[in-house]
């Protein structure tokens, strides 16, 4: 459920200071430390699951309140065009193993994404 040695279970305790955009009851959304466009948002679940990769069935009602969040956070921020993006695994950029939607906006963005 929640993981002490994990930053973003942290970040959901309070224990970690982050600066929030949106919440609810399964889901916080949060500025990246270290932004890589003028809006970047980190949506997670509450509760601890590694990445997008260790989803199941039983995670169906919270993927979708996930995905929800993210768009919630793109109308609050007033983006057209946004990216929601989960890296999954070291090999894909994922430095931090608790599921999270980066919400990536205000600039162009090219295609692949490298
Ligand atoms: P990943 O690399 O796993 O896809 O994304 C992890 C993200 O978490 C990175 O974009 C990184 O900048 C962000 N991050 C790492 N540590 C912190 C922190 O302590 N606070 C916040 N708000 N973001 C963090
Ligand atoms: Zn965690």
């Amino acid at each position: 459920m929640s993981d002490p040695s994990c930053l973003f279970c942290r970040i959901v305790k309070g224990e970690i200071p982050a600066k929030l955009v949106h919440e609810t009851p399964d889901v916080i959304a949060f500025r990246d430390i270290n932004p890589q466009a003028p809006v970047h948002v980190l949506v997670i679940p509450r509760e601890h699951i590694e990445s997008t990769g260790a989803l199941t069935e039983a995670h169906e009602a919270l993927s979708g309140k996930l995905l929800v969040a993210a768009a919630e956070v793109a109308r609050k921020e007033g983006l057209d065009s946004f990216r929601a993006v989960s890296n999954t695994g070291a090999d894909a950029g994922q430095s931090v193993f608790h599921l999270h939607v980066h919400v990536l906006g205000g600039r162009s963005f090219t295609w692949p994404p490298g």
